[in-house]
Order: C-alpha cells, then sequence, then structure tokens
C-alpha cells in the first residue's frame, strides 16, 4: 500500500544518504593514507598569449589512486573540503608547486611563467593564511612575485572586508591573484574593483559552447567588455578548438587555457611544452600541422 512504500521510500533515501555519507569517510580516511604515501600528483596546464607562449601554468591536483588508477579532483576536493583534510591537502599542493617553480627557474630564468594555485573557500579563510603562504615558500626559497593564487567568487563574498586585507596583505609581498570560474558565482561589481586582482578567468562553462549558444556569447562578450573597462586581464578556460580561440580572439579576450593548447601536464611534459612555445609562435606552427 502507498503508507509501505512510503516507508520504503524514505528508507531507501536514508539508506542512500547514509551510503554517501560512508563514501565521505571512506575518502576523507584514504585522503589521510595517500598524503602521507606519497600518492598526490601535481599537473599543469599552460596559459597562452595570442602568440602561444606560455604566460603562467595552473597546477591542478590529481590523485594516484592505488586501485582506482588516476582519480580527477572533482571527485575529491569537494569532499576534502567539507571534511577539513583540504587544509593538509592545500598545504601541500602550495609546497610542491613552491619546489616546482624553483626546478621551472632553474630551467627558464627570468623568462619563467607564474605558477598559479587554487584555493579552496576553507583554505583562503584560515586566519593563518599569510604566515603559511610565506613559509611554504621560503622552504624552497621560491619568490612570491611568480606565485598566483586562484579564488572563486564564493570564498570572497562571506566576509569582503577581511578578504580584500588577506589579499592586500599577500599582494604587498608580491601575490599575484586570479578570481577563477568567473561568471558562476555572485559577484558584486562594486568589490570587484577593490580587490587587489589583476585577472579573471571566465569558466569554461561559458566557452565551452560560445559559439553556438547565444547566451554564453553573449555572457562572455560582457565578462570580456567590463573586464576591459576595469582595466583587468581576462583568460578563458575551456578552449577546446582554434574555432573558439579565434572568436575570444577577436573580441579582446587576453589569455587562453584549454585543450586546444594543452591539457594538464607532468613537470618534464611543461618544461618541454615551454621550451616549444618559446621557440616559435603558436599560430605559425599550427599552420604547418
Ligand atoms: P579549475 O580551477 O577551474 O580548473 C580548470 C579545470 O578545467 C581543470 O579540471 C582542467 O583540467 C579543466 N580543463 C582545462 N582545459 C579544458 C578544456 O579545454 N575542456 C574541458 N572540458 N576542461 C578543461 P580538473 O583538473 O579536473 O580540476 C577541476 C577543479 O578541481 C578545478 O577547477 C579546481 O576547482 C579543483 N582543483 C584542482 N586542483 C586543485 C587544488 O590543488 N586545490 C584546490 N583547492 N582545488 C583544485
Ligand atoms: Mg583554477
Ligand atoms: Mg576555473
Ligand atoms: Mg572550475
Amino acid at each position: 500500500d502507498a503508507k509501505a512504500s512510503g516507508r520504503n521510500a524514505i528508507s531507501s533515501y536514508h539508506g542512500a544518504m547514509h551510503e554517501a555519507a560512508s563514501q565521505r569517510l571512506k575518502i576523507d580516511r584514504e585522503l589521510r593514507v595517500a598524503l602521507r604515501d606519497d600518492q598526490l600528483r601535481l599537473y599543469y596546464q599552460p596559459m597562452v598569449d595570442h602568440g602561444g607562449q606560455v604566460i603562467g601554468v595552473e597546477a591542478l591536483v590529481r590523485w594516484l589512486h592505488p586501485e582506482r588508477g588516476m582519480v580527477s579532483p572533482a571527485e575529491f576536493i569537494p569532499i576534502a573540503e567539507e571534511s577539513g583534510i583540504i587544509l593538509e591537502l592545500g598545504e601541500w599542493v602550495l609546497r610542491t608547486a613552491c619546489t616546482d617553480l624553483v626546478r621551472l627557474i632553474g630551467h627558464f630564468g627570468d623568462a619563467t611563467p607564474s605558477i598559479s594555485v587554487n584555493l579552496s573557500a576553507r583554505q583562503f579563510r584560515l586566519p593563518g593564511l599569510i604566515d603559511t603562504v610565506t613559509a611554504i615558500a621560503a622552504e624552497s626559497a621560491a619568490p612570491l612575485s611568480r606565485l598566483r593564487l586562484e579564488v572563486t567568487e564564493g570564498s570572497l563574498l562571506d566576509n569582503v572586508e577581511r578578504a580584500i586585507s588577506t589579499m592586500q596583505a599577500l599582494r604587498a609581498l608580491g601575490v599575484l591573484f586570479s578570481i577563477d570560474d568567473f561568471g558562476t558565482g555572485y559577484s558584486s561589481l562594486a568589490y570587484l574593483k577593490k580587490l587587489p586582482v589583476d585577472t579573471i578567468k571566465i569558466d569554461q562553462s561559458f566557452v565551452l559552447d560560445v559559439l553556438t549558444d547565444n547566451n554564453d556569447a553573449g555572457i562572455v562578450e560582457a565578462i570580456l567588455s567590463m573586464a576591459r573597462h576595469l582595466g583587468l586581464a581576462t583568460i578563458a578556460e575551456g578552449v577546446e578548438s582554434v574555432q573558439v580561440r579565434d572568436f575570444l580572439m577577436t573580441r579582446g579576450c587576453n589569455y587562453f587555457q584549454g585543450y586546444y593548447f594543452s591539457r594538464p601536464l607532468t613537470f618534464e611534459h611543461l618544461v618541454a611544452f615551454i621550451e616549444q612555445s618559446s621557440g616559435r609562435p603558436l599560430v605559425a606552427a599550427r599552420a604547418l600541422d
């Protein structure tokens, strides 16, 4: 009867809730092991200018799981954020990125692109963030002026005044800031001009179908125009084709990131990519292929 099936629906709902909760616990426990046993890897995705030169690289974490193979951050970052282990994970990412930055400077000297590190909302709110960043960079003697932090609109919003002072303190030490996934959060344009941010990254959800979806095209054009008026540089994420690159280029987007140029790379492949891209302009290289 209806009552019984209602009860079943409720208990299977609770069952599903319970399963999701124990799955989260399991991943949290395994992430602690991952940190201890060195199962995390940092990949780097190039960001390029109109000529194909690498102007920065974004550090993206992967989990080399002993049974499941390479696990995407989309699967574990939200859980790590919820459980709090994101703080340790975030420190590992920062430490690894700083070490790799120093190695990169060994290869490219003054021409070394900056490394961008994603900062989770929880990390960003941490009172000791400024000291943590400074101490970790100092461990490997990484120059803070080549470190860029990516923060989302969401992590700025809950306490704008505090966010501004944290960012200003880090900015004073040389750290650069980008707003990540721009357009997906609730951005107040009023505070955007108050933040010590020089770059916004247009979320890939607007970029992927920009050629076929009029709404996406409208949003992208509005963001580009706003950024230009505020004097902010723009990076489009999720550029998968030359047509999308051209669309964005003619509308004044400054920089690009996406599979069309490169997937996230291991450190060794990144070095090779930078060497290649600095040797010859990408536009010409593509034309010859
Ligand atoms: P995000 O910071 O917006 O990073 C960009 C994501 O877009 C990356 O996914 C990248 O691999 C993907 N991507 C790049 N180009 C293309 C493209 O042309 N097409 C498509 N479809 N996707 C593209 P990934 O590496 O899976 O990371 C997902 C998200 O996980 C990141 O989004 C970021 O929010 C988070 N994340 C990754 N690494 C870290 C980390 O070290 N710390 C924190 N807190 N979050 C991280
Ligand atoms: Mg990012
Ligand atoms: Mg993004
Ligand atoms: Mg994203």
